[in-house]
């Protein structure tokens, strides 16, 4: 999508810190970390949120989103002490970029419940 941040984000419009990428899903840094481990995980092809996923087309995708987060979670040490995995929908879920995201948050002890 055009004016979406993420899009320009993987299509290189906005430069990002990397973590993987491969042709369907970008891996990368969230620029406002809430933990010391914080990446975002995203699908390449634009969705505007977790309720905007295809029911027909993406079950394979979201299936390969949550391998590509259980590799990088690996990666990164968060399989020892644990981490916490996060999609903010909507207006109550405090979502802000409307392109679906998922939160890879870890390296600290997380609150419940979240504020
Ligand atoms: P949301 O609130 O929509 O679930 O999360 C959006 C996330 O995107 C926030 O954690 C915010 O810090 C992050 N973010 C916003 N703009 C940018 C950016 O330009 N680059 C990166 N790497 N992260 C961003
Ligand atoms: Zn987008």
């Amino acid at each position: 999508m055009e004016n979406c941040l993420f899009c320009k984000i993987v299509r290189k419009e906005i430069p990002s810190r990397t973590v993987f990428e491969d042709d369907a899903v970008l891996a990368f840094y969230d620029v406002n970390p809430q933990a010391p481990v914080h990446i975002l995980v995203i699908p390449k092809t634009h969705r505007g949120g977790f309720l905007e996923m295809k029911e027909k087309e993406d079950p394979s995708l979201e299936g390969y989103l949550m391998s590509v987060i259980r590799k990088i979670a690996r990666e990164k040490g968060l399989d020892q002490k644990g981490f916490r995995l996060v999609i903010n929908q909507g207006s109550d879920g405090g979502q802000t970029v409307f392109h679906l995201h998922y939160h890879l948050l870890g390296g600290r002890a997380m609150a419940w419940p979240p504020g």
